[in-house]
């Protein structure tokens, strides 16, 4: 990539962290945590359910529709009868756009198209309603696609590393990753001691999940080990949508 271009994109990312687009005050009355999957690929809830089963939790799936049913670049990904299936255990059907593009490439009129397309998409499995919780795909975010998403769901994800505590952006929530090519067992016990302390709300996630995992994604071990971890700490386990009333005390 062009060098001026990179650098672009860095700063518009930057400007749009620092922009907060839906701040919000977390009520700490007590630590919550989330398991999310993004994409995602078909294992994310043949192997990741049952470890989630195991631990009595539920997570929150980031759907992008273009997925369903295909195997891209070796990937199998979910099909509809998987999105029946985590529906009907409890877990959260959330978007993740349709295509799959990261925002600040796409037009408003995109944006739009793309929205409406994956919110047709899912509302059969919604009981026909819309989501309620977003994640930009790859996490790319400009101020601009933060305004747009903002009005259209309840919270709305990125990537960048952190736990939510205190002041928050509901429309660039932190997360903690679980994928193999940033794993630190440290990194996530500390994160997990901070929520514990500031009352907090620990967003995690990953993609696949096998006992050979992307660099994206995580072994069953891992994703076992960092809900014990959660659990030794006796902090809730919610998908998204439940745990933002919990976090925001309403
Ligand atoms: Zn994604």
């Amino acid at each position: 990539m062009h060098l001026a271009n990179h650098l672009k994109i860095k700063l518009t990312s930057l400007m749009a962290r620092k922009l907060a687009v839906r701040p919000a005050r977390l009520a700490g009355h007590r630590p919550v945590a989330s398991i999310s999957f993004d994409d995602f690929p078909k294992n994310a809830w043949s192997q990741g359910g049952p470890v989630m089963a195991r631990h009595g939790v539920r997570g929150t799936y980031y759907t992008a529709g273009g997925f369903c049913g295909r195997t891209v670049d070796g990937t199998e990904f979910y099909d509809a009868d998987d999105l029946k299936a985590l529906a009907a255990a409890g877990h959260e059907i959330a978007c993740h756009g349709f295509g799959h593009q990261p925002t600040p490439t796409l037009t408003d009129e995109e944006l739009t198209e793309d929205a409406i397309r994956n919110r047709e998409f899912l509302r059969p499995f919604l009981n026909g309603e819309a989501p309620v919780s977003y994640a930009f795909p790859y996490g790319r975010v400009s101020p601009r696609t933060k305004r747009f998403f903002a009005p259209r769901f309840a919270s709305l994800r990125g990537v960048h590393p952190g736990i939510n505590a205190g002041r928050v952006d509901l429309a660039q929530l932190s997360t903690v990753s679980l994928e193999t090519r940033c794993w630190n067992e440290k990194a996530i016990e500390a994160a997990i001691q901070r929520v514990l302390h500031d009352h907090g709300w620990l967003i995690l996630y990953t993609h696949d999940v096998s006992d050979t995992p992307s660099p994206y994604g995580s072994t069953p071990a891992m994703l076992d080990w960092a809900l014990g971890r959660v659990a030794a700490a006796r902090i809730e386990v919610l998908p998204v949508r439940e745990a933002l009333p919990m976090a925001l005390g309403i």
